[in-house]
């Protein structure tokens, strides 16, 4: 036993150096977006997006053999916070995909990022000129060169630019994962009373939108809290790669910004100080004990063609990617018949 506790020592002492620099990252990440979410500047936009795990479908008395035949639907939750176009006054929207497209790739990040900025944009009326997404860092999702390319295009997408910025690993539950553990809970709790019967992503769509959704004011007035669901069935699916080896070490990247067009700046840090916030400024970063200088990169070769690792049908193969993620998704006809 005696030794058993000197190994465990030795081994934590080990391990400290590892462990305090990921615990330093987590806590250095969190405490920048709760900076920017706290004094948001004009014109810039805050998001923060994560895969919620699917929600399965059941009935209410289930029987034995119904048990083998339920769907999944995959939960986007993004907090959006901005600024009101009325007052000024700080704006939290929650915004909730659900689709039936059940790989978590760079792909559907792409689509759920157009609905909700289209929304936001032709609803909300928002004037964003930058805007700051902070997600965890999975390769596949958030953090691969296709996925770098698409926030590349986003100036001429949308007319602003996108920088991302990555949670250290142990972040622990943000707002996003909130926001889909409540809608997940409320359709349970209605199908188990009987208020609703939810077998896929469309009914799942129609009760959260009638029971949950909080709008603004038709005319005039202010709304500074909002939830609004989006039901997203085509998938804007390209090849992709999943990983930005070649470009960048993006396991100690936390921190993307768009230059232009397949051309991007990366930093190990993210940081929102003054001097950050206004690049124009000429003023120098705060933080350059613990944040390094912008690097530029490009995604893109000398043809102006996108830097190719691997197309559809390898890693980012959908069924490949619910092997790797351990997902064994089945048709609601082979399960029934097992
Ligand atoms: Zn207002
Ligand atoms: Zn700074």
């Amino acid at each position: 036993m005696a030794q058993s506790i000197a190994d465990l020592l030795r081994e934590l002492k080990d391990e400290m150096p590892f462990l305090s620099k990921y615990l330093f990252i987590a806590s250095w990440q969190y405490s920048q977006f709760s900076r920017l979410k706290a004094s948001l500047p004009q014109g810039w936009m805050l998001k923060v997006a994560d895969f919620a795990e699917n929600f399965r479908t059941f009935y209410q008395d289930e029987i034995a053999s119904a048990h083998w035949t339920y769907s999944q639907i995959t939960v986007f939750p993004v907090v959006c916070f901005y600024r009101c176009m009325k007052c000024g006054e700080s704006v939290q929207e929650s915004c909730i995909c659900l689709s039936e497209y059940l790989v978590h790739d760079s792909s559907a990040v792409k689509t759920f990022t157009k609905v909700i900025n289209d929304h936001l944009q032709s609803r909300r009326h928002t004037e964003s000129t930058h805007q700051v997404q902070f997600t965890d860092g999975c390769a596949a999702q958030f953090k691969s060169k296709q996925s770098f390319i698409d926030i590349s295009n986003a100036e001429e997408d949308y007319g602003f630019k996108i920088e991302r910025s990555f949670f250290g690993s142990r972040h622990g539950k943000g707002p996003a994962d909130g926001l889909a553990a409540v809608v997940k809970q409320a359709c349970t709790q209605a199908i188990k009373a009987k208020r609703a019967v939810i077998t896929n992503a469309n009914d799942m769509h129609e009760y959260v939108k009638e029971s949950m959704t909080l709008d603004s004011p038709a005319k005039s007035g202010c709304a500074h809290k909002l939830q609004t669901f989006f039901l997203v069935q085509n998938i804007d699916r390209q090849p992709c790669s999943t990983d930005a080896s070649g470009i960048v070490r993006t396991r100690k990247l936390h921190d993307v910004v768009v230059v232009a067009r397949g051309m991007v700046k990366t930093r190990n840090l993210s940081c929102f100080c003054s001097a950050c916030i206004d690049q124009l400024s000429g003023l120098e970063c705060i933080n350059t004990k613990y944040v390094d200088e912008w690097k530029q990169k490009s995604l893109l070769n000398e043809n102006g063609k996108r830097k190719q690792t691997s197309e559809v049908g390898g890693n980012c193969d959908p069924r490949n990617m619910l092997k790797q993620e351990g997902k064994v998704v089945r048709s609601n006809r082979r399960r029934a018949a097992q």
